[in-house]
């Protein structure tokens, strides 16, 4: 079949062998309709976390063709899924931090989501694969894995009724944040760097976003619309400035969200300002099983918007995907098989 494969960081479109069912015994095979392309996935071709031969991709749409399983699922369903699987049986699942379990590390699709096929076992198809409603279009379900780890990092803030909520990067991630935010009833703000992102957050149902000029002009405009700061700061954007403009704008007391990797880690961290005005700084990190269906099941009800986001490329097209993602010529890449 074909895959793309990375190799010296590009990708390369290859032949490769499919995956058989009958090597693993239980489990499906499905052929992949699309898979997104996910910033998780160019931050390991960056940072050398991704091997030469690698398969990546994993916000995968797809049909089943082979089947082999006790959950009801059957071939020519259409799937989306989640592609960790907790055990629920260890220190960190009965604690909620299902995505520190290190059976959720291991486990994964096969071998990836950028070739035609791929294999997922049983424990995904029990707990991490979700039916596609008719409802939704293909683009839309590849939407389903993304969500579900905006939806994580909402419930870990512990989003209080009436409060407001500032995200900072709008960029895909940021505008799912932000509707995540708003499924729960609360104001959701946003800034950018990007002014044509500011305006496409408002279209998402954004109270209202701010182009980050400077830090100082940019938070006295903010103290207009949340005078003593904001309740909860989602960081997207992946800058470590961004970390010192998060605490900056946020309220004595209040959450900011940790939720994207920066390339010069260990700067930005402020001690004093987290004792003195105390500040809750938490991480959240990839979805659990029931983001995952919570998530699909607000795609389905149609409370989150996702139209126009998408920018599809053929499997050829990857490496133009990642560049053009990068260069932010688009939004988010889609990947068709
Ligand atoms: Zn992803
Ligand atoms: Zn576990």
């Amino acid at each position: 079949m074909k895959a793309a494969v990375l190799q010296d960081k590009k990708f390369l479109i290859q032949n490769i062998a499919s995956p058989k069912l009958e090597e693993y015994g239980e489990g499906a095979i499905i052929k992949v309709i699309g898979c997104g392309l996910c910033g998780s996935d160019i931050v390991k071709i960056r940072t050398g976390k991704a091997k030469n031969g690698d398969v990546l991709g994993h916000e995968v749409v797809g049909e089943i063709v082979e089947i082999n399983s006790k959950t009801d699922f059957e071939i020519g369903d259409k799937v989306a899924m989640g592609h960790h699987v907790p055990c629920f049986n260890c220190t960190y699942c009965w604690n909620g931090n299902f995505s520190m379990c290190r059976h959720f590390k291991e486990t994964n699709i096969i071998p990836g989501g950028f070739t035609q096929f791929i294999y997922v076992s049983e424990e995904h198809l029990k707990n991490t694969v979700f039916h596609v409603n008719l409802s939704l279009s293909d683009m839309e379900a590849s939407f389903m894995e993304p969500l579900a780890c905006c939806i994580r990092a909402v419930k870990r803030a512990k989003v209080k009724d009436n409060s407001k909520n500032l995200i900072i990067g709008l960029g895909t991630v940021g505008i799912l944040m932000g509707e995540a935010v708003k499924v729960f009833g609360n104001s959701v703000y946003g800034c950018d760097l990007i002014y044509d992102r500011v305006c496409l957050s408002e279209k998402y149902g954004f109270d209202k976003s701010f182009v980050l000029k400077d830090v100082q002009s940019t938070l006295t405009e903010m103290k207009k619309t949340a005078p003593y700061g904001f309740d909860n700061v989602f960081l997207t954007a992946g800058a470590s400035s961004s970390l010192d403009f998060a605490v900056k704008a946020a309220r004595d007391g209040a959450t900011i969200v940790v939720f994207s990797s920066v390339k010069d880690d260990m700067k930005g961290f402020c001690n004093n300002e987290i004792y003195y005005r105390e500040l809750n700084i938490i991480g959240s990190y990839s979805p659990s099983p029931m983001d995952l269906e919570d998530s699909m099941a607000l795609l389905e009800e149609g409370k989150v918007k996702t139209e126009g986001l998408l920018t599809q490329y053929p499997l050829e097209g990857l490496n133009d995907a990642v560049n053009d993602t990068l260069s932010n010529k688009i939004m988010k890449a889609y990947i068709k098989l």
